[in-house]
């Protein structure tokens, strides 16, 4: 396998050296039965910390059918984060375990050298989904851990003058999520009620971005539309989102990320000899092990020299 092309995306931390206020529009991307917005990587193929992969989907309703049925697939190098505003999702992995993903709960799982997974809506549902996926780089020193997967019921959550605030990632102003990390970073949804503003204590070394999850809301005075990716810069000790009519929205941040990473499907590597190897693996059945609890047949891997966009929704 030496010396195979492999069309990896090189992606770096923003890493600004001041306070911004920087758009970055989302790309819109149909994947099977359901719609995302991609807003990691963006154009210039960015981290945020070590924050690498953000897809945002719906809010849907549905009557029938499955809008979440990502078949079995690998990862390396990464954690998933799962947030839910609305809905159930389904996971399965390699190692045996099933979860049931519902709002105010958050799913990690850490891929470390390697795991399969697939997710999907349950039988008995809500009807709706509206949700976000969000991928975290291991830093190296911790990307050939053993992989685990952790299922949080419930993030801490905070109200204070203006609106409520749930850290499912990180810490913030003594809430810490109870979710395992292997960087110092922040992720944290921001219930805005209308004609107030939440006032948010920030780490001056981080880089920061918000999307809006719904409603309305502004930043340093100007209104944020969704599907926008806004990049904060660095060098904030505090953040105040401001809405008319109540709205939500999504921050993530931490320490610019030190490293380069290569991406390419769901692999987060450093050198293309690594993803090879995986892809390599993933297709002789090694490596990864099996989903046994999902019913149907797994991905299959792209071809190398094409690049492989991040999987739908996972
Ligand atoms: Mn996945």
């Amino acid at each position: 396998m030496s010396g195979e092309r492999v069309a990896a995306e090189t992606c770096v931390a923003l890493g600004a050296t001041q306070q911004k206020l920087e758009s970055y529009p989302g790309r819109e991307i149909e994947l099977g039965s359901l719609a995302v917005t991609r807003l990691l990587p963006v154009k210039g193929k960015r981290l945020i910390g070590p924050w690498c992969f953000l897809d945002r989907y719906g809010p849907f309703t549905f009557a029938e059918g499955r809008p979440m049925d990502v078949a079995a697939h690998p990862h390396i190098g990464l954690q998933t984060v799962t947030w839910l505003l609305d809905g159930e999702v389904v996971h399965n992995d390699s190692l045996g375990y099933e979860s049931l993903l519902r709002s105010s709960g958050v799913n990690v799982m850490t891929s470390g050298n390697g795991i399969a997974h697939a997710e999907h809506t349950p039988t008995r549902h809500s009807g709706r989904l509206n949700g976000v996926q969000l991928w975290v780089a291991l830093p190296d020193q911790h990307r050939h851990v053993n992989a685990s997967f952790q299922h949080v019921d419930r993030v801490p959550l905070y109200e204070q003058r203006g609106g409520i605030i749930q850290v499912f990632a990180g810490g913030l102003d003594g809430s810490i999520s109870p979710a395992t990390h292997f960087s110092d970073l922040l992720g944290a949804d921001v219930m805005v009620h209308p004609r107030t503003a939440v006032d948010m204590p920030l780490q001056p070394a981080y880089e920061y971005a918000a999307i809006v999850l719904g409603g309305d809301c502004s930043v340093d005075g100007e209104r944020l539309h969704e599907r926008v990716l806004y990049y904060l810069g660095t060098r904030r000790s505090d953040v105040s989102f401001a809405s008319d009519s109540g709205g939500r929205l999504l921050l993530i941040g931490g320490p610019p990320f030190a490293e380069t990473i290569l991406m390419w499907w769901n692999f987060v590597a450093r050198t293309p000899q690594e993803i090879a190897d995986a892809r390599n693996d993933w297709e002789e059945r090694r490596r990864f092990g099996e989903v046994t609890a999902y019913d149907g047949p797994r991905l299959a891997a792209p071809s190398l020299v094409r690049f492989a966009n991040p999987n739908p929704a996972s």
